[in-house]
């Protein structure tokens, strides 16, 4: 019989695993493979048609939450799912299973998100709780003429780059490390410009030191969807590659010295993309990596360490 175990009483959880007599081993084997299932199930009607799986079940801001809805019966109707009241896309992961991701950053406020999964047989309303997390902070001293870098050229392809949606799932397993340099800053660090902290500003990526020339890898497959190129007004980002893994997931690289793909190419985990460069608004050497869920820049770390089916 299955398990359903109360999404709101994790006190439950320590009981029935105390009922059940399992080995502390086989318990610290379940955290530590991070396999934390909550089916949530309320008490009536008796019957719902979708299972909900959420993944971490401790959120911090910048994690990206996975929402996977099983439908029992097989159906191949795809739930709407919408988080706190807006609709989120939700594909298809196989075996009557669904999946919505919430993306998350520094700017998502923390606290309780609720998940509804709307079914055949009515909606379930699952919630998850957002951690707050704590980010270094920078003071930046800028003259105001680079301040207002960019062209709506570059900004426009930026902006419809990342509201790509499509249905097939490239990546495969964890993502690669897109250069060998050592991380020069980390994602999510926040800014003070001038002495004024910057509320909608934090670093959405991972910047990596590395010489100029030095190979840029495709952290995992993925279309080429954009190609920007300094001389074509990408004054701001300076050489970049955009890549497509599906399913709302994108990688953006910027201020490439070179690009080897060209658009529409398919690209296979640990090709070379390009190279390390200090094109645009950058200061020397180094690769910046974006990781985009559903147009928002989420922490690759969890991306790179762990997998999202
Ligand atoms: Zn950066």
């Amino acid at each position: 019989m299955k398990q359903h175990i109360s999404f709101y009483g994790l006190p439950g959880l320590n009981a029935a695993l105390k009922k059940h007599q399992f080995s502390w081993q086989s318990v610290l084997f379940m955290t530590l493979a991070g396999a934390i299932t909550l089916f949530v199930t309320l008490a009536h009607p008796p019957a719902y048609a979708y299972d909900v799986l959420i993944a971490p079940s401790g959120p911090r801001q910048g994690d990206t939450v996975s929402i996977i809805s099983s439908e029992s019966r097989g159906s191949a109707h795809v739930p709407a799912v919408s988080i706190n009241g807006t609709g989120h896309p939700t594909f298809a992961v196989g075996n009557g299973r669904y999946r919505t991701f919430l993306p998350t950053s520094p700017l998502h406020p923390s606290g309780e998100y609720i998940i509804r999964v709307a079914g055949p047989e009515g909606p379930r309303n699952p919630m998850v709780w957002l951690s707050d997390r704590s980010f270094r902070t920078q003071r930046i001293t800028l003259p105001p003429s680079r301040s207002n870098l960019g062209t709506d050229y570059e900004f426009d392809q930026v902006a419809a780059f990342k509201t790509i949606l499509s249905p097939d799932k490239l990546w495969n397993g964890p993502l690669l490390r897109p250069s060998q340099g050592s991380v020069s800053s980390e994602y999510g660090v926040r800014r003070y410009y001038n002495g004024v902290f910057a509320e909608d500003y934090y670093h959405r990526g991972v910047d990596y030191a590395a010489a100029t020339g030095s190979p840029v890898i495709a952290p995992a497959m993925g279309k080429v969807a954009l190609v920007g190129r300094v001389a074509d007004g990408f004054e701001l980002h300076g050489n970049t590659v955009g890549l497509d893994h599906g399913q709302g997931v994108e990688s953006i690289f910027i201020h490439l010295n070179s690009i080897n793909v060209q658009p529409g190419e398919i690209v296979q985990a640990g090709q070379v993309i390009g190279t390390v460069g200090s094109t645009g608004a950058s200061t020397g050497p180094h690769l910046h990596w974006g990781l985009y869920v559903n147009g928002v820049a989420v922490d690759p770390n969890p991306w790179r360490h762990g997998s999202f089916e």
